[in-house]
């Protein structure tokens, strides 16, 4: 049972020191009983208490990590409902499917193609990054994950009702964590304690959330914490409900029994091949830990990458980029200098728009604590007293021969007090929208400008 604030504030040093962040110990306590505090987050707390604590330091979402190295895929830890009221921890990892319809050679096609794709967003790279492997035959199972191991590095999941054809193909990979899939009411104890003799992490499935909730809660008086929920819906409106529901269970309720991530099956509930991308986006928002998707179509999965960089971004950190000079097409001491702020999407957009116009170009990035130009601006972050001491300071006088800057057009009502600001330089009200900045550039002429 999870502890009240007050039974764990009785656990604290009670010294309201606030080295943890919050004013009072009773503040912290009662953040930690809510799971939107970690334990750790007061360093004063005695082993004892620590270890009495544990229950309630516990995220109520457990957390499951698949595959090991680079390509693991950590699940889980989630501590809220909605983004807004913290963050969400970790975006949901996406499986490709293969089975025995899939022969050996489009098998080797779906290797290379899995090893192939990756995409380059923001800064970040964006990829799916598990093999979900399925077969009733013990040897092809075993082969295949060997391979798909060996090849992409992928986190795998094992998937057979053969519990002799997941031992197979798990124990030579034990090491790199591969989840097996699943456990049921029928075979519960022979894949319960696969798992833990390989201590691997294995999906438990069940037809209703109240079969699903006692198995859950089995692994949980068991000591099994790395374990995965499959609700078994038969339509999109009954894993919404389940998604939901247990999501809602493990937070608001700490049910322990639900206090686990999810794996979600688009393709098991439609045939409609257009239709399959939409129902995972629905799963990306709520609350599948795993996806298991039935294509690698860049068509269909990149979309899916983006809504999840997009929802599990933290809404208190926005993505920036360092403030400094960014040389663009090796620019050169007449090349156009450009001024934006530090916004990783308003930087990406701009250096990808002026690298396209293959005009060389400095592209001043100015700290604005992430925002865009004009949030920025109404913010007072973007302004001219802010921006004339970065210009100043940034050391881009040292590399130009001229004094003339680009701000961008959405900012244009602070043109005539930089240029006071400034002094010696001559401020030009560029382009709004960073998709005329190649053509913009490319007529850009720094003599007559
Ligand atoms: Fe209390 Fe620990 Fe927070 Fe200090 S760091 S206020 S002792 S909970």
């Amino acid at each position: 049972m999870a502890l009240s604030g007050l039974q764990i504030f009785k656990l604290l040093p009670k010294t309201n020191c606030k080295d943890c962040g919050f004013p009072t110990c009773m503040a912290f306590a009662l953040q930690l009983a809510a799971g939107k505090a970690e334990l750790a987050q007061c360093p004063h707390v005695s082993d004892q208490a620590a270890a009495e604590l544990g229950a309630a330091a516990a995220p109520p979402v457990r957390k499951v990590t698949v595959g090991a190295g680079p390509m693991a895929v950590t699940v889980g830890e989630e501590t809220v409902l909605y983004r807004h009221e913290k963050r969400f921890e970790h975006p949901p990892g996406f499986a490709m499917l293969v089975d025995d319809s899939v022969d050996d050679t489009r098998f080797q096609e779906l290797l290379d193609t899995f090893k192939a794709q990756e995409f380059d967003r923001v800064g970040q790279v964006l990829r799916a990054r598990l093999f979900a492997l399925e077969s009733g035959d013990a040897g092809r199972l075993a082969a295949r994950a060997l391979k798909a191991h060996e090849e992409t590095g992928a986190g795998l999941v094992l998937m057979s009702s053969d519990v002799g054809a997941l031992r197979a193909a798990a124990t030579p990979l034990a090491a790199s964590k591969p989840l097996l899939y699943a456990a049921n009411a029928g075979n519960f104890d022979e894949v319960s304690s696969l798992a833990k003799e390989l201590a691997v992490p294995f999906v438990v499935q069940a037809p209703s959330l109240e079969e699903l909730e006692g198995l859950g809660e089995k692994c949980a008086v068991a000591g099994l914490t790395e374990v995965v929920l499959d609700s078994m819906p038969a339509t999109l409106g009954d894993a919404l409900r389940d998604q939901t529901f247990i999501r809602r269970a493990a937070i608001k309720k700490r049910v322990r029994g639900l206090g686990f991530p999810t794996i979600a099956f688009p393709g098991r509930l439609t045939d409609d091949p257009l239709l399959k991308p939409v129902f995972a986006s629905v799963f990306v928002e709520k609350y599948a830990g795993i996806i298991v998707l039935d294509s690698l179509d860049p068509a269909q999965v990149l979309p899916l990458l983006v809504l999840c960089q997009n929802i599990y971004t933290d809404p208190q950190r926005p993505m920036q980029m360092d403030q400094g000079i960014y040389p663009i097409n090796d620019p050169g001491r007449d090349s156009p200098v450009l001024i934006t702020t530090n916004f990783s999407l308003t930087y990406f957009t701009v250096a990808g728009e002026v690298e396209a116009s293959k005009v060389p170009s400095w592209l001043l990035v100015m700290d604005s604590e992430g925002m865009s130009v004009l949030t920025a601006w109404a913010a007072g972050k973007f302004v001219a007293d802010a921006i004339a001491p970065f210009v100043k300071k940034c050391g881009i006088e040292e590399k130009v021969d001229h004094r003339k800057i680009v701000i961008p057009g959405y900012a244009a009502q602070i043109s005539g007090e930089l240029e006071t600001e400034l002094g010696d330089w001559k401020v030009i009200v560029g382009v709004r929208e960073a998709a005329d900045l190649p053509k913009y550039l490319r007529a850009f002429d720094i003599t007559t400008a």
